[in-house]
């Protein structure tokens, strides 16, 4: 029978759990409970010469070869998921001294997208996940004679969407299918068993889970198996490597004192590569080592003993005593953060401490005697629970889930495979839903992780879907356009996580040229709909114009996304600068024929990118921008040159409407398809050819200023068409005077009415109103 696992993907450590009978955490195939998340390659030498093979390494060895090579080893991956290049967290971990492994932009990625470099080649971070995963499956699969198929993976509770669709990636990947994603602090509240809380008896906790290079906080309000977020706080950047950091430096001083260096960090430097690197290595597992020995020790040694030489080549031995009382002052800045951003986060969800029934203990660091009885100090000490094994609590909490999931699962008396709703086993007789009932009460509710908003004209917000809200949920709600000719809808729906917006992604409409728009505004719908699993999908509709609809997954931070932000940058420039109408116009078919495109980038089956129509969208965004910028727009000239051709040919000679017609055609061919520069190429061909016909020009000017007044000022329209039909009669009979002065007396009025009333300037609508 296929397995159903659970899985803490760490920052540091992974865990895998399983609950059967019992709750058991799986051992890897090195025997430990907890993977390092760790992950190198190694090349293999093939037989017969056939190359060079890579392994990847993940867990306990990859660690180990951190001394070796630390520019290959990938530690810390679960940072990077979902995140751009250009993310605050990303550039603070890149500048990282601790982060030795390169960063960079993916070169074949068409966003904002970022690789890491292993054995010289680009990997994204979901690929490395997958890794540990393959690794977290496959001694699952080793030490339970079995397949697993199945897992439950815990992600921390900031995780967004991007980034939660990034683990799911990652799971793809590894061959794991994911029965949810589940917020780390749940599964911990699951694990010590808060989950089987009834309706009536609502209880709050405060998971605090302090690991090895993340300090998270969440306050849950639990009651008949729902799970309230009431806030949730700590540090990105805060955990017990930086308690190792600490100690390192405390031992350096140390040494440099016994020893008398003055400049110990130059002392270090100027050792050989290989000694340095595993000078280094070898000191952070000293260190971490001696700091999990004082959790229970009053006292203990650090030894590095024949890496470092000094100038003279005389070996300087690091031997350090370091006792509980001192650890506990060099520390005391921490955990006195600790104490700060817990009180920080019950102040800003208005709470007390007394409004906490119980603080749940998680992650490694929380084994630390010094920040227990801070936390005891605080919230006393009757309500502060370590977890028994407080790294491998949300592992637990994840089993227990999947297990819960699972439709079937074995008997927990005789073994054999029965259903989620059998009452009975059908082979022993054994109570299964007694068993059930005892076990665990509840089902768990999920609910939305935060708010969802979309915008609204003005920047203002509008809040489509309530953080907690149970899920599945679906919601619609009517909109409208701003204004009645228009035909781009931009939706732009975001979520707000820590007081800062978070894009989830776009949802673009067009609304064809050739579609007429009813009088007066069109009204539109937009339904945003989450699944359990925190999947979002947006659809929209126009009431008026019911088959221009569109529905997408959103969330995916591809390619798409970055073609989205260029077109939205290019409107809002154009309507910054208050382009002339026909600019307008152009842009928006331009924008129109770049919406569909940009919907078919993505394969929607694979979630590949299609590159050749990314290519192709791309070009086809810059040339709208650079013939925005100036100001050049074809189709105004190509249908004055066809007006010009229809109502004065007579007055052109054949050979020029020949090549006239031949121009014409061709830079509507450059418009729809060429490049900018052939397009400016076939425009200025046309331009120089009507400029050759210039008294047709001026013909064609009076003709405009007639239309202009017949639209604006009908009084002084009939003076320039009898203005044109003279100059059109005194050419026929060669009357040179006549035409002259004729031009020289309505010319003057001709440019006021043009500057009068032609050329004004447009505006791109997208927005939507309520
Ligand atoms: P993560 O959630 O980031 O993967 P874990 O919860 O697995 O992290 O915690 C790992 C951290 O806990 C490491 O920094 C490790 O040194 C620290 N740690 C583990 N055991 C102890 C202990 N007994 N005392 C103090 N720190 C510990
Ligand atoms: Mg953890």
């Amino acid at each position: 029978m296929a397995k159903s696992i659970g899985i803490d993907l760490g920052t540091t450590n992974s865990v895998t759990g399983i609950k059967k009978a019992h709750l058991e955490i799986i051992k890897n195939r090195e025997g430990e409970l907890l993977t390092p998340s760790c992950v190198t390659v190694k090349k293999k030498k093939k037989l017969l010469k056939l190359g060079t093979m890579e392994e990847y390494i993940v867990g306990r060895n990859a660690l180990e070869w951190i001394k070796q090579d630390p520019a290959n080893t990938i530690t810390a991956v679960k940072r990077l998921m979902g995140r751009n290049l250009d993310d605050p967290e990303i550039k603070k971990m890149i500048t990282n001294m601790n982060c030795p492994y390169r960063i960079s932009a993916h070169s074949k990625g068409t966003v904002n997208s970022l690789a890491v470099v292993l054995g010289g080649k680009e990997h994204t971070p979901e690929q490395i996940s997958a890794k540990i995963l393959e690794k977290m499956k496959s001694d699952a699969e080793n030490a339970l004679g079995d397949e697993v198929v199945f897992a439950v993976i815990t992600v921390p509770a900031y995780f967004n969407d991007k980034q939660k669709h990034a683990t799911r990636t990652a799971a793809a990947l590894s061959g794991l299918k994911v029965r949810r994603l589940l917020p780390e602090p749940t599964a911990a509240a699951i694990s010590f068993g808060v989950d089987t809380i009834g309706q009536d008896d609502a209880k709050t906790v405060l998971v605090f889970d302090f690991g090895g290079g993340t300090f998270d906080l969440s306050v849950l309000t639990i009651s008949g198996g729902q799970f309230i977020e009431q806030g949730k706080g700590g540090n990105m950047w805060l955990g017990g490597e930086d308690i190792d950091n600490t100690i390192m430096d405390f031992v350096l001083g140390e040494t440099a004192r016994e020893y008398g260096i003055d400049d110990m960090d130059a002392l270090i430097a100027n050792q050989d590569e290989q000694s340095r690197n595993l000078f280094w290595g070898e000191l952070k597992s000293a260190v971490e080592q001696a700091k999990i020995r004082l959790s229970d020790d009053q006292e203990t040694y650090i030894e590095i003993l024949a890496i470092l030489k000094d100038g003279d080549g005389d070996r300087i031995d690091i031997d350090v005593e370091l006792t509980r009382k001192r650890f506990e002052e060099i520390i005391a800045p921490i955990v006195d953060a600790t104490v700060t951003l817990t009180r920080k986060l019950l102040a800003d969800i208005h709470f007390t401490p007394d409004l906490i029934d119980k603080v749940l203990l998680v992650g490694g660091s929380s084994r630390i005697p010094a920040v227990i009885t801070a936390i005891e100090n605080e919230f006393g000490k009757q309500k502060v629970l370590l977890h028994e094994r407080p790294m491998l609590a949300i592992a637990e909490g994840a089993a227990i889930l999947s297990h819960r999931l699972s439709d079937t699962y074995e008997c927990p008396h005789c073994g054999k495979s029965v259903s989620q709703s059998d009452p009975t086993c059908d082979e022993c007789g054994f109570d299964l839903e007694g068993y059930i009932i005892s076990e665990s009460v509840f089902d768990i509710v999920h609910a939305a992780a935060h708010d969802y908003y979309i915008y609204l004209e003005n920047n203002e917000r509008y809040l489509l879907i309530e953080k907690n809200t149970p899920l599945p949920c679906e919601k619609t709600e009517p909109f409208k356009l701003v204004h009645a000719d228009q035909r781009l809808v931009h939706m732009k729906f975001f979520n707000i996580v820590n007081e800062t917006e978070e894009s989830i992604g776009d949802l673009w409409l067009g609304i064809d040229e050739n579609e007429t728009h009813p009088e007066g505004s069109v009204h539109m719908e937009v339904t945003l709909k989450i699944d359990e699993n925190n999947l979002v999908e947006v659809a929209a509709g126009l009431k008026e114009l019911p088959h221009v609809e569109l529905t997408k997954t959103l969330s995916r931070g591809k390619a798409d996304e970055k073609l989205f932000i260029s077109l939205e940058n290019l409107i809002n420039t154009a309507n910054r600068k208050g382009y002339d109408i026909y600019t307008i116009e152009d842009l928006t078919s331009r924008a129109l024929s770049v919406i569909t495109d940009i919907q078919n980038v993505i394969d929607k089956q694979t979630d590949d990118v299609n590159e050749s129509v990314y290519k192709s969208t791309e070009m086809k965004i810059d040339k709208a921008a650079k013939l925005a910028e100036k100001n050049i727009t074809s189709k105004p000239l190509i249908c004055y040159a066809q007006d010009a051709l229809n109502n004065f040919g007579p007055m052109i000679k054949d050979r020029r409407k020949a090549v006239i017609r031949k121009r014409i055609e061709k830079l509507k061919k450059m418009d729809a398809c060429g490049t900018y520069a052939e397009n400016v190429k076939a425009l200025e061909a046309l331009d120089t050819t009507l400029d050759s016909i210039g008294w047709v020009n001026a013909l064609m000017m009076i003709k405009k200023a007639g239309e202009c007044c017949e639209e604006h000022e009908p009084a002084r329209a009939a003076k320039f068409f009898n203005a044109l039909e003279t100059i059109g009669r005194g050419h026929v009979n060669a009357e040179v005077d006549r035409v002259t002065s004729t031009l020289e007396e309505v010319l003057p009025q001709v440019q006021e009415i043009l500057d009068q009333y032609d050329t004004k300037t447009g505006t791109i609508h997208k927005d939507i109103r309520r």
